[in-house]
């Protein structure tokens, strides 16, 4: 597999918005505006260790558009972290948001560390700084963090809490994915992952196939791909491989889900799994599956493996872990793609779903919450495709245009202050 870094995500972005914006027609204005965010910040952070020694730590936030309502977007701590990254990203929340319509534009954010290289008490100082920092761009109204890779409902409560402290109040709809004591949403937590579970329902049902017995791969098992894994095996599909950081396990009967969470909540890695045995995790994404969810990072999906992709639906938990060489060659192999910005975009509803129930102060039952979610996702669902089938496209470039179209209207009625 290629190196990772050699795929810059923020092009990979932009390869797709011109791919769309010259099929939909757009205005060559509108394009050009599309094409960067719309702020980026960049921000210093002295945290005292444990220790005692002081490191600087490097963050960013940035908003791509915020025409359609607040930017929106999770906080992502990893040392890969970089400007474009966080840029792509955020331009990803505009389209994710368009085309689940719900009235936010795009932000994200991010802090260069290693989050499991610091103790809980370095987390917290270095969170508070960066929210210090940022202070002044976000805001209920004016941008609303999230956890990403690497953060976590405890991280939010710090940035909900580091916020309310500098505006001298609680103001609990500054963060969405925070815990449900503090004004979290019930079901936010496995929200991505039931996103992940409707739309391979429907992908299947294009295919004329039931869920119930599909074999599915999950690449990544944190947020993302243990609660789609859960949700997939609860909803009768067989998960035959899983994979992490530390490496894949198989089991071509079918993973027990519910003994391998206990497991990595003890270990800490789905490695060393008695229900499955080891394998390479690099041939996980090439295993003869129904469906293949890519739910860890970017680039994962290359020009370099995607012909020997085997499964029939390829449904993007993770963010862009399709570059755009790699395209092609899945659509040429017959491969369904249910593209991230539709795939794992239960996230930022559920995170909507909060964030209303915040500013209402009236709260939602779970049962509430995640049939909204169908009807979201669904319709989204249909959406994509429709756009697809009208522009005579692929379902990526299908979602893209949907949300161009989205993005683009509000635009257009809002013009251009000058
Ligand atoms: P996480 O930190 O909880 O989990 C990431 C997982 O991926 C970990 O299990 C890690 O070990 C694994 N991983 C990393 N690199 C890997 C590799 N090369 N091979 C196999 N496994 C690898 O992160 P998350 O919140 O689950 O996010 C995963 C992806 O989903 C990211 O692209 C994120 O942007 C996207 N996403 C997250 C949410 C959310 O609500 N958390 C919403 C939408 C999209």
């Amino acid at each position: 597999m290629s190196d990772i870094h050699s795929h810059n995500p923020f092009e990979a972005m932009q390869a797709r918005l011109r791919a769309a914006a010259h099929i939909y027609g757009l205005d060559d204005t509108l394009f050009q505006v599309f094409m960067a965010p719309t702020r980026s910040m960049i921000v210093s952070l002295p945290v005292c260790m444990d220790d005692g020694r002081w490191e600087v730590f490097t963050g960013y936030r940035v908003q791509h558009n915020i025409a359609r309502g607040p930017a929106k977007g999770g906080i992502r701590y990893d040392l890969n972290v970089n400007l474009d990254e966080i840029k792509a990203l955020a331009a990803w929340m505009t389209w994710k948001c368009a085309v689940v319509d719900v009235p936010f534009g795009g932000g994200k954010g991010g802090i260069i560390c290693d989050p499991k290289k610091l103790s809980k008490p370095e987390l917290e100082r270095l969170t508070r700084r960066y929210v210090a920092e940022i202070m002044d761009v976000i805001g209920p109204d004016r941008d609303v963090p999230a956890p990403d890779m690497g953060t976590d409902s405890q991280t939010m409560a710090w940035v909900l809490d580091t916020y309310s402290m500098h505006v001298r109040h609680t103001e609990n709809a500054v963060v969405t994915g925070k815990p449900v004591g503090l004004g979290g949403s019930l079901g936010r937590n496995e929200a991505t992952g039931r996103g992940v579970l409707i739309v391979a329902r429907e992908a299947m049902q294009r295919l004329g196939k039931p869920l119930a017995g599909a074999r599915v791969a999950v690449q990544g098992f944190g947020n993302v791909g243990s609660q789609s894994a859960r949700l997939l095996h609860e909803a009768g599909a067989r998960i035959v491989a899983v994979s992490d950081l530390n490496g894949a396990i198989k089991n071509d009967r079918g993973l027990d889900i519910h003994a391998l969470v206990k497991h990595v909540t003890e270990t800490k890695s789905v490695t060393g799994f008695k229900g499955g045995e080891a394998m390479d995790r690099a041939e996980l994404l090439t295993l003869a599956v129904d469906i293949l969810v890519p739910a860890a990072m970017e680039n994962q999906i290359t020009e370099d493996n995607a012909a020997q992709i085997r499964a029939k639906i390829v449904v993007e938990g993770a963010n862009g872990p399709t570059t755009p060489e790699a395209d092609p060659i899945l659509l040429e192999n017959g491969i369904l793609v249910v593209p991230d910005i539709l795939a794992n975009a239960g996230g930022v509803t559920v995170s909507y779903f909060e964030w209303v129930q915040n500013r209402l102060g009236f709260y939602w039952r779970e049962r509430e919450v995640n049939e909204r979610l169908v009807e979201y996702m669904t319709h989204a669902f249909h959406s994509v495709f429709a756009a697809t089938d009208k522009y005579k496209t692929n379902p990526r470039l299908g979602a893209y245009i949907l949300a161009l179209d989205r993005v683009s209207q509000a635009m257009h009625y809002r013009g251009f202050y000058a």
